[in-house]
């Protein structure tokens, strides 16, 4: 059964919390859904977890539109500009903003639907691997600016896709890095910014993100097992 899957990360969160004198509630688990069923997640809905990730926005769409009970969708992958409208009503929380031109795209289509404001995070990329978007960590505290003085986007906090590594170890690093840089931005008290979420820490290397402060975590394989991208 997948919620067995999903309450073994749920246990190990917990020990993880446990090492690190944090408490549980405070990291939620996101079902990362990329390229499995709609059957697959309801099962899992109806044992009642909420949040789901994707990380495209056709597949993300395509979901949203098949799915009547309620889920909290999470955008997890590069967001074009162009695409910003797909998803800007749909999303509970974007993880992948990484530049001030998308965030303005976000803000345009936000307002265009009447919406308060969408709720964002900054994606840093630490490891400064080439192949990630996100943002270079000494760039992210401008770069918050611009997009803190636009009305209708709200930023939660930063997001980091760490480097794939056989050894969980090597990324702690970079998340005590991120958990630094927001704290050292939280400390400048930018009006319109909130730093309280860290999304941080997939199926290989989740623990050590917990420990380190992540208060999301992304769990695909860990969940549902392998994916098959052939299908
Ligand atoms: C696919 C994906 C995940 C989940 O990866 P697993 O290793 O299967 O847990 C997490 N974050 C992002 C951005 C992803 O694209």
């Amino acid at each position: 059964m997948l919620i067995d899957q999903y309450n073994q990360v749920k246990e190990n969160v917990k020990k993880a919390c446990e090492r690190a004198g944090r408490d549980p509630r405070d990291v939620t688990i996101i079902a990362v859904s990329k390229t499995k069923p709609l059957e697959m997640i309801e099962e899992l809905r109806k044992a009642k977890v909420k949040d789901f990730g994707e990380n495209k926005v056709q597949e993300l769409k395509e979901k949203y539109e098949k799915i009547s009970w309620p889920v909290r969708w999470h955008l997890i992958g590069h967001l074009q500009t162009n695409k910003v409208k797909y998803i800007v009503d749909k999303v509970a929380l974007i993880h992948s903003v990484d530049s001030v031109h998308l965030a303005k795209q976000i803000d345009k289509e936000a307002a265009k639907r009447q919406m308060k404001e969408v709720p964002v995070l900054i994606q840093v990329n630490f490891a400064h691997e080439d192949t990630k978007f996100g943002l270079a960590p000494e760039e992210t505290e401008n770069v918050i600016k611009e997009i803190a003085a636009l009305e209708h986007v709200k930023i939660k906090g930063l997001m980091q896709i760490a480097p794939f590594v056989d050894d969980p170890e090597e990324n702690r690093k970079y998340f005590r890095a991120m958990k630094q840089l927001s704290v050292d931005i939280k400390n400048k008290n930018f009006d319109n910014v909130d730093m309280s979420i860290l999304s941080m820490g997939m199926t290989n290397d989740y623990e050590v993100a917990v420990e380190e402060g992540a208060t999301m975590i992304r769990v695909g394989t860990g969940i549902f097992g392998e994916r098959n991208y052939s299908i």
